[in-house]
């Protein structure tokens, strides 16, 4: 194995180095990217939460309960301008989270540790 350079394009090493330096740089990529991604669906989940709250909250104005499901909600988030079932669909967790309704109050919680 020549690890010398003898003028005629690059030598093994020279590639081997080349290539371990993309593949550390795309490990870092994807840690960053990886980190970036669970930030951005913790705070979407946390705001679907509080627009769910909203809507238990102005649910609750006109009946006795504050409803026990997006179903339930549906007048409510029309109201709000959350106009079909593809928009209300997003009101889902990004992590694949499921919402749970505490009973008494408006309150939503993710069954994703972190997202509360
Ligand atoms: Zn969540």
């Amino acid at each position: 194995m020549k690890y010398i350079r003898n003028g005629k394009g690059f030598t093994l090493l020279e590639l081997l180095i080349v290539i371990a330096i993309i593949g550390i740089l795309i490990a870092i990529a994807i840690v960053g990217f990886n980190s970036a991604k669970a930030t951005a669906d913790e705070k979407v989940c946390k705001a679907n939460q509080r627009t769910i709250e909203m809507g238990r909250a102005y649910y609750s104005l006109t009946n006795p309960s504050f409803g026990s499901s997006l179903e339930e909600l549906e007048d409510v988030f029309r109201i709000m301008g959350i106009s079909s079932e593809d928009e209300t669909s997003l009101l889902l967790c990004p992590a694949k989270g499921t919402y749970a309704f505490v009973e008494g109050s408006s309150d939503v919680v993710c069954s994703i540790e972190g997202h509360n």
